[in-house]
């Protein structure tokens, strides 16, 4: 009987285990650290045939089969199953292989930002057509475990390692949000960062593209009939906006005259431009599998945003706390830095080789006052003195906890009646806090304990 090795014990290593388990393979899970988690997540899959090795990063003797969830293609377990002549597969990959006949069909979408958004927000739009839809993917559901279940259909949110790891995906229909230089580290370069995200429109019924970002648009070109989407006023075959309306002119009857009105922009929370391309992208995803109009209304009406992205935390002597911890990369700060007019911004953490000039350039009219923490607040503060001289800034060297204690005291004290106090770090957490949302909370409580301050008169 062939022989798969799983990489890891994480939530989707786990998920594969056990689903190839349930089916009567032999599994062997390979994992480096020993930690509780890890060590009771062996327990529970040793109770179906599993074996766990920890420690040693080998290729166990007879294996035919390396699944991965993400592991960077130089890891060295990964490196050794190619040598070793491994066929390497991702989770998804393996997922794709596994679903049955008449299985729900996929509606997948990837992107560097806004994926987790307009997943959601297509979610809530089949849901609201009445069909039995899940989100999946990178969204936290390993696909491996829901592409066997009874569902009319998977919203897949891809990420570029998923992707990477993936060869025979043929989702119903694939749409690029948007590429921006992102995780360079692990793909190499850009150029193979977009390869990676291109694969999910190689066997895709209906290609979807945001035509305002040139880097999607180049992905789709090779793919005739490919369905764009802009923040402008749709040309036939687009899905668009007219005034305040979001506008199909792609998957109607007659693509070149006719036109269906799906929602108004006032049905978009949080409102910001790049939340209605990520609206745009969701109703494009739905509307090809034939969602009604006024079930992408609905469904983004229902739809209520995932906390740390653009999450209105406070209005304090009026000004505006917002918790947009999730933008870990510049494009994603940008989104942010354009939807408010007078800002002090909290930026900082790892920059993971991103550059922020641009970044720190187009935002500088908007600026009112900078807080900085973290690792690499040095290189924003850098652009700062260089594109907005003028605008103070509070360089905060602490990293205890606690420092976002100070980070709130210092943005309150900069910012005036009207300003938007905007925590969008431009870069990754990990250097400080547990990951992105620890860092949104950390935000919020400084934020309580500012409001609790005020309160009592201090
Ligand atoms: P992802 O799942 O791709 O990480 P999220 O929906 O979780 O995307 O949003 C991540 C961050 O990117 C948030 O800070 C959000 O404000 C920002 N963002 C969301 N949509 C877009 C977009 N279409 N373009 C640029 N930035 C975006």
């Amino acid at each position: 009987m062939s022989l798969t090795c799983v990489a890891g014990l994480g939530v989707s290593g786990t998920a594969v285990a056990r689903v190839l388990a349930e089916r009567g393979e032999r599994v062997v899970v390979v994992e480096a650290a020993a930690g509780e988690r890890q060590l009771a997540a062996a327990t529970e899959l040793s109770g179906l045939g599993v074996e766990t090795r920890f420690g040693e990063m080998a290729v166990p003797e007879g294996a035919t089969r390396l699944v991965t969830t993400g592991w960077a293609p130089h890891h060295p377990l990964i490196a050794a199953a190619r040598d070793a002549g491994v066929e390497v597969v991702g989770e998804v990959e393996l997922a794709w292989r596994l679903r049955p006949a008449q299985a729900a069909p996929w509606l997948a979408l990837t992107g560097t930002n806004g994926k987790t958004t307009a997943v959601r927000m297509l979610t809530s739009m089949l849901l609201a057509a009445g069909r039995k839809a899940l989100a999946v993917g990178n969204v936290g559901v390993p696909v491996v475990r829901a592409v066997a279940e009874p569902y009319d259909v998977l919203a897949v949110e891809l990420s570029s390692f998923q992707l990477h790891w993936s060869s025979t995906l043929a989702p119903h229909s694939a749409a690029i949000l948007n590429i921006a230089p992102d995780h360079l580290d692990w793909h190499g370069s850009l150029p193979e960062y977009a390869a990676a995200k291109a694969r999910v429109y190689e066997r895709a019924g209906t290609v979807i593209f945001n035509a305002d970002d040139p880097a999607a648009t180049r992905l789709a070109a090779p793919y005739p009939g490919a369905v764009g989407f802009t923040l402008r006023v749709p040309r036939g075959g687009q899905l668009g906006v007219v005034e305040d309306l979001l506008v199909d002119r792609a998957f109607v009857a007659d693509p070149v005259d006719a036109a269906e009105e799906l929602a108004t922009l006032a049905d978009i929370r949080p409102f910001a431009p790049h939340n209605v391309a990520n609206a745009l992208a969701a109703a494009a995803l739905a509307r090809s599998f034939g969602v009604p109009a006024e079930a992408v209304r609905q469904g983004l009406r229902d739809f209520v945003p995932d906390p740390h992205r653009l999450f209105h935390v406070d209005r304090i002597g009026e000004v505006d706390y917002v918790d947009d911890s999730k933008a870990t990369n510049p494009h994603a700060a940008a989104a942010a830095l354009t939807s408010y007019t007078s800002i002090v911004w909290v930026a900082g953490g790892q920059l993971k080789g991103a550059d922020v000039d641009d970044l720190v350039r187009q935002a500088a009219p908007r600026l009112r006052g900078a807080v900085l923490l973290g690792a690499d607040r040095g290189r924003i503060a850098e652009a700062i003195a260089r594109h907005a001289p003028n605008v103070p800034l509070v360089d905060i060297a602490d990293r205890e906890t606690g420092a976002m204690d100070r980070v709130v005291t210092e943005a309150a004290r900069l910012a005036s009646p009207g300003d938007t106090v905007l925590l969008s770090p431009a870069g990754a957490s990990l250097d400080m806090f547990a990951g992105y949302p620890a860092r949104g909370e950390a935000f919020a409580h400084a934020v309580r304990e500012l409001r609790a301050r005020r309160e009592r008169g201090h």
